[in-house]
């Protein structure tokens, strides 16, 4: 991630997370507010309805208090009651209600005298007239009642009147007041109850006051709903819905708020209050979208503000990043050129602040490193001349070293060549000596010389002369033996070599096939296994490994049954070979002198024979191949001469 990318995100980081918690916090904190602030002045509103209800409900209830205390329809009453004068009483009766008591309240829509069986004497309406409520709990509650009590009735519609209608009755009570002679019933049309819950003032657009009722396992509204105006007959919910949640709350006698479904299945913040007396409930209630739109609002506005100051946030992050990374490219880009070689190139560096540190640090280094890297030149084309100088000289005493050693070779091939001859004569004459010694011994013994004389003669002529002539004879043939093995090696130096690619395999089988006689008698057989092919001269590395083996022949262990092996395999460029046998083995000290020119380890050894120039022929040859031979060993164990040649 470059640093630009890293800054914008810190950038971001610290100025919208503050930005986020802040706004989120104040949202929430805002909504809790609005919420009960809402719920408060909505239980206010459900009081203050409440209240306007319930002294309604008290004028009304005052009004028949009020009528029932007319003498003239008590009056008029007891006459009906004594059914002499009944028909003209009615009709004065009912003009009385019509005329004198329903003009003096233009909310009742019907006015009923009953008597004191229930029965309906006089009415405004005129088919309420004759009718029989003595089983009706208006009438029934109201008629053990005392003068100036009321009773609110529970049914609201009825046959005789058109609408739905609250009754209030109160009883009629003769002069005295003691006795009570019937009933007196006003009808008020329901509807008016509207005229408390339809003044929403202050309620938003979706306020709403309800008052309702429970009808067996229904809830039935009395007012007139805001969303069903146009409902046939009152709407009923059933209680057992999950609308009206608030009212069904109020119907339960329960006074308190909730945010909860309306009956529209809407979901509404609510107040709702029981009314005890009338049994109904009364709710006020705002939709939860109008109460919370502020907040959204609120929402909307902070994401707006979110997002532009993110975008003034990245814009100034953007802008800084610029500036801050703008040195430090170019000090990337003046690093790669100082690490493309360019060491005089100089990094720009105009600011005073760290990078601006940085650049004049790394300036300096690069001059630092020039001179250096000056002085490191200087110093390799001394040590380079130093060298070549070195090499000229090794070289020289190389050529001196292969001049010297030619001349050595020439030395020992003319010394071992030509110190022959002359032991060659001292060989032919001693045994021309010994012949005639021999021809003495006969002529002493047969001539017939004094004893004295031949005493004389005896001794030097059959013993000292022989013995003499003996050591010679030995002496020179050893000496015979070694010019003949300086005279091999120095002619194994002068052969020309015709190196070619060998077939190995062919030249180690034709070595054993030679070898035959010899592996027969020390009962071995030789395991042929695949060998790489090398390069070499044909007959050396025959002679190389005709030796090796001989050796493993010649220095069995003959205690145990012979086992030798010859392998082969490619390593690094060369072809490796190995001769391994369990033989006598090669003490750790001697491991490196057997290589030596007539060193043997046991020359006293009569069943071994040898003039210890075996192995140094093995090295010369392999030498000059560009060869090498190594031997592992354990005295007891065996020994392993390992070959490598050229592949
Ligand atoms: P020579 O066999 O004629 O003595 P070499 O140069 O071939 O001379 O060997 C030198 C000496 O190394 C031997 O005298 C012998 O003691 C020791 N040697 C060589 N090969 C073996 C072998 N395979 N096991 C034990 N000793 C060995």
């Amino acid at each position: 991630m470059t640093i630009r990318s890293k800054l914008l995100i810190f950038a971001l980081g610290i100025s919208l997370i503050p930005i986020f918690i802040i706004t989120t916090l104040y949202y929430f904190n805002a909504r809790r507010t609005v919420e009960q602030q809402t719920l408060s002045w909505l239980t206010a509103v459900a009081e203050s309805k409440k209240t306007h209800t319930l002294s309604f409900l008290d004028s009304k209830k005052g009004r028949v208090v009020d009528f029932s205390s007319d003498g003239y329809i008590r009056d008029s009453l007891e006459k009906i009651c004594i059914k002499e004068t009944q028909s003209d009483a009615i009709s004065d009766l009912k003009r009385h209600l019509k005329v004198n008591k329903k003009s003096l309240d233009s909310q009742i829509t019907s006015i009923a005298v009953l008597d004191i069986n229930g029965m309906v004497v006089a009415s405004t309406t005129e088919e309420w007239n004759g009718m029989d409520m003595s089983k009706d709990d208006i009438f029934m509650s109201c008629v053990s009642k005392n003068y100036g009590e009321s009773h609110t009735g529970k049914t609201y519609s009825a046959t005789y009147l058109d609408i739905d209608c609250i009754f209030i009755s109160a009883p009629l009570t003769d002069k005295r007041a003691n006795k009570t002679i019937g009933v007196i019933i006003n009808a008020y049309d329901i509807s008016l109850l509207d005229e408390i819950t339809t003044k929403r003032a202050g309620m938003g657009e979706t306020g709403e006051v309800l008052l309702g009722r429970k009808n067996g396992d229904h809830v039935i509204f009395l007012t007139t709903l805001k969303y069903a105006p146009d409902m046939p007959s009152r709407m009923s919910v059933p209680l057992s819905s999950t609308g009206a949640e608030p009212m069904r709350l109020a119907l339960k006698e329960q006074n308190g708020t909730i945010i909860a479904l309306d009956y529209r299945g809407e979901e509404v913040v609510a107040a709702y209050q029981y009314l005890p007396d009338m049994d109904w409930g009364l709710v006020t209630k705002l939709d939860k979208k109008e109460v919370f739109s502020p907040i959204t609002h609120l929402r909307i506005f902070t994401i707006i503000m979110g997002c532009i100051s993110a975008i003034v946030v990245i814009v100034i992050a953007l802008i800084i990043s610029k500036r801050v990374t703008r040195p430090i490219h170019e000090l990337v880009k003046g690093t790669k050129k100082i690490a493309r070689g360019d060491l005089d190139f100089k990094i720009p560096a105009k600011s005073k602040d760290e990078i601006g540190l940085l650049a004049s640090s790394f300036n300096e280094m690069t001059s630092q490193l020039g001179e250096s890297n000056k002085r490191l030149e200087d110093y390799a084309g001394n040590l380079k001349g130093m060298v070549d100088e070195k090499t000229k000289e090794i070289e020289q005493m190389l050529d001196e070293l292969r001049y010297k050693n030619k001349e050595m070779e020439q030395i020992i091939y003319v010394a071992s060549h030509d110190l022959r001859s002359p032991l060659l004569n001292i060989q032919g004459f001693s045994r021309e000596l010994q012949s005639s010694l021999d021809q003495m011994v006969t002529i002493l013994r047969e001539s017939d010389i004094s004893d004295e004389i031949r005493a004389k003669f005896t001794d030097p002529l059959e013993e000292d002369i022989p013995d003499a002539l003996r050591f010679i004879l030995t002496s020179s043939a050893k000496m015979d033996k070694l010019l003949s093995g300086l005279l091999r090696i120095s002619r194994m130096g002068r052969v020309t070599l015709t190196v070619k690619q060998l077939d190995m395999n062919k030249l180690i089988s034709e070595i054993i096939e030679s070898h035959k006689y010899m592996l027969n008698e020390a009962n071995v057989n030789i395991p042929i296994n695949e060998l790489p092919s090398c390069k070499g001269d044909d007959l050396q590395i025959n002679q190389v490994f005709s030796n090796l083996l001989d050796n493993a022949i010649k220095y069995r262990n003959r205690n145990k049954d012979t086992k030798i092996m010859i392998s082969g395999k490619n390593e690094d460029g060369c072809s490796v070979y190995c001769v391994e046998d369990n033989g006598i083995g090669i003490p750790e000290k001697h491991k490196e002198n057997i290589f030596e020119v007539f060193h043997r380890l046991n020359p006293a050894d009569n069943d071994v024979t040898g003039d210890g120039l075996g192995l140094s022929i093995v090295r010369r040859i392999l030498d000059r191949h560009g060869g090498q031979i190594r031997v592992e060993s354990e005295p007891g164990k065996g020994s392993k001469f390992i070959v490598s040649l050229p592949e």
